[in-house]
């Protein structure tokens, strides 16, 4: 991102890689204790303005000023839940509103957060779906999601976050380089050192990036939005899925668990006389035969679509008691939040983005 500001054009010194960063900064003679302590200012404490960087020496931040721009990220808006969860909007310095969620859950608070300003795949059953005009978020971005959640959840529950869930809006894995450089910050020992097990990635489900992920080795947890294990039926509901067959996909989270060992989650969103018969759970059983997994099975929050509702106690309970008897390890995931809308598929910046203009 490049800001113009009377005819001198700055960078965004966080889109600038760290070895890169490092190189220039040493061409100015910049001494390498300084440059760690830039960068500390940068990625570990998520200053938005170089006068803050109040241990570097004010010709130097003065210098940063003149090359350099943070393009920082503000708390818009909070909305609490009557269930203690939060919904946020943050502005982005382009004046875009991207949505996150604290969901606290004893001493444990995740933090679902967005990776893209809207999302273009278009899933049928999906809010965020509804906001065309998107772009990626930066790593920067990414990052100040976490410094704001984590100050926000240390003053309303005491505690720090504890898990990182990219579940909020956008695909991830079609932002994958942006992701990995914010994992990388996030993870770092001598930063945040967030543990990448408690960061799990949520995809719809593209083959070739999760392959890509699991080189990446950064060794961060995978979720895969399946839905369905029947092609045709994930296809009416899931427009990426036309292009990636389920035997690609069913092979590329193979190759993910056999790199990284780490177990992924199948997420399974129960639509009502849609994918919650016990066909559907037989299907469902045959998919996760090729790998270890376990499931999430994800009650469905309303959204203005009126094409589908929620399943009923008695049938996700057959459902699940059917995976159950197959051995599996199945988890529900009840929804927290909805009367916020901040619960999964329910991010849209409802009613924000003329506040923002
Ligand atoms: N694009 C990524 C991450 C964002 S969506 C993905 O597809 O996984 C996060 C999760 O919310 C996904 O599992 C998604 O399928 C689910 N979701 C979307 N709309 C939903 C809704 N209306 N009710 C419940 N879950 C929903």
């Amino acid at each position: 991102m490049q800001n113009k500001l009377l005819g001198v054009i700055k960078e965004d010194i966080r889109n600038i890689t760290k070895s890169k960063l490092t190189d220039l900064l040493k061409k100015e003679n910049i001494k390498a204790y300084q440059i760690s302590q830039i960068y500390d200012w940068l990625w570990v404490k998520g200053v938005s303005d170089f006068s803050e960087m109040s241990n570097i020496s004010k010709e130097l931040r003065e210098w940063l000023n003149s090359k350099f721009i943070i393009n920082s990220t503000i708390l818009k808006e909070v909305y609490t839940s009557i269930d203690t969860t939060i919904k946020v909007a943050f502005q982005l310095h382009d004046k875009r509103l991207v949505e996150g969620v604290l969901i606290p859950s004893g001493e444990r608070v995740t933090a679902c957060i967005s990776s893209q300003t809207g999302c273009g795949l278009n899933c049928a059953f999906c809010a965020t779906a509804k906001i065309t005009d998107f772009r990626n978020l930066t790593a920067g971005e990414i990052f100040d999601q976490f410094v704001l959640l984590n100050k926000l959840s240390v003053e309303r529950y005491g505690y720090k976050l504890t898990n990182i869930v990219m579940m909020g809006m956008g695909e991830p894995l079609l932002n994958l380089e942006n992701l990995k450089r914010a994992i990388v910050e996030f993870t770092s020992p001598k930063g945040i050192n967030f543990s990448p097990r408690r960061i799990t990635v949520s995809t719809v489900g593209i083959s070739k990036f999760i392959k890509e992920l699991a080189d990446a080795g950064l060794n961060v947890d995978l979720a895969i939005s399946l839905h369905s294990a029947i092609e045709q039926k994930r296809k009416t509901i899931i427009p990426y899925s036309k292009s990636d067959s389920l035997n690609r996909l069913s092979e590329a989270i193979k190759y993910f668990y056999e790199k990284t060992h780490n177990r992924p989650t199948i997420e399974y969103l129960l639509l009502k006389n849609f994918n919650d018969s016990i066909t559907d759970a037989e299907e469902l059983a045959k998919f996760c035969r090729s790998f270890p997994c376990k499931v999430n099975l994800i009650e469905y929050n309303s959204t203005d679509d009126s094409r589908f509702s929620k399943t009923t106690h008695e049938t996700l309970k057959d459902f699940k008691d059917f995976l159950h008897s197959k051995n599996m390890v199945v988890n529900l995931r009840t929804s927290r939040g909805t009367d916020i809308n901040a619960a999964c598929g329910q991010l849209v910046n409802k009613n924000l983005s003329k506040k923002a203009n």
